[in-house]
């Protein structure tokens, strides 16, 4: 086990989303990470039957035990459930990691359907903004979060630039619900870069996860000192592009 990397995340018994798909994803790039489960889920590709978070109490003894005389670098949080176990998250990680690059998928919804998250989900990730340094939303996601309509660029722009204001580093916007290519943007206060990819028919639960495990991964393995713009912008590139080899892969394409 890699004590360098952490991630925590739900279980998906299909295998297609959750840790599952972030371990897949991180023994494909040659990592083995610790991971701690914060959530288990009932559902396949089609169906969602239902979902519960795991106490507070035994999600700490999870990090505890993964944690103890380590110390976590890379981080990546995928969903979470409720905000008493973000806070218990955040809390471990910053009592037992120095320094470290924290990734937020934000999972607010499956995308067949119900919400994976309960309570005041969006205000704990908002009120918390300053401890992440890299959050990856798709545009729901990122509409929910700014509390404001996000139906073009300049409007993304700036619920990504909202974000910054309330303390995260960078913001990666996942492009995928708008018409037209699929392009994802990756914001900082000081710089905007576009990834273009031409759109791939068909959805397939659990890419979301793929992607930030990929670039969580990739940020690992190049384990730059003071991650930069640039560090990220590479990071993105190949996680989209692992991304885009796992979605032909899976859907036969
Ligand atoms: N994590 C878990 C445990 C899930 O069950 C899901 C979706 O069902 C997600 C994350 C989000 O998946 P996606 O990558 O499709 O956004």
């Amino acid at each position: 086990m890699d004590k360098n990397i952490l991630i925590a995340a739900g279980f998906d018994p299909s295998g297609g989303a959750g840790i599952v798909r972030d371990l897949h994803v991180m023994w494909e790039y040659g990592l083995n990470p610790a991971s701690v489960i914060t959530a288990l889920t009932a559902q396949d590709d089609e169906r969602f039957l239902t979902w519960e978070a795991v106490t507070p109490a035994m999600l700490k003894a999870q990090l505890q035990s993964v944690l103890r005389g380590g110390r976590c670098r890379w981080v990546k949080i995928g969903m979470v459930g409720t905000p008493d176990n973000l806070k218990t998250l955040l809390d471990a990680i910053e009592a037992f990691c120095e320094d470290a690059f924290i990734l937020l998928d934000p999972v607010l919804k499956a995308s067949t359907g119900p919400d994976l998250a309960q309570g005041d989900y969006v205000r704990a990730i908002q009120e918390k903004l300053d401890r992440i340094s890299l959050i990856t939303p798709n545009l729901p996601e990122l509409e929910r979060l700014a509390g404001q309509r996000v139906a073009n660029r300049q409007q993304a722009d700036s619920s990504a630039r909202e974000l910054i204001a309330r303390g995260v580093k960078a913001v990666v916007i996942k492009g995928g619900h708008l018409l037209g290519p699929s392009v994802d943007r990756l914001i900082s206060p000081e710089n905007t870069r576009e990834f273009f990819g031409d759109r791939l028919p068909g959805t397939i639960h659990g890419t979301g996860c793929a992607f930030s495990s990929a670039l969580i991964a990739s940020l690992a393995l190049n384990n730059p000192g003071r991650v930069t713009f640039e560090d990220m912008a590479d990071a993105v590139a190949n996680a989209k592009a692992y991304v885009r080899s796992l979605f032909k892969a899976l859907s036969g394409q």
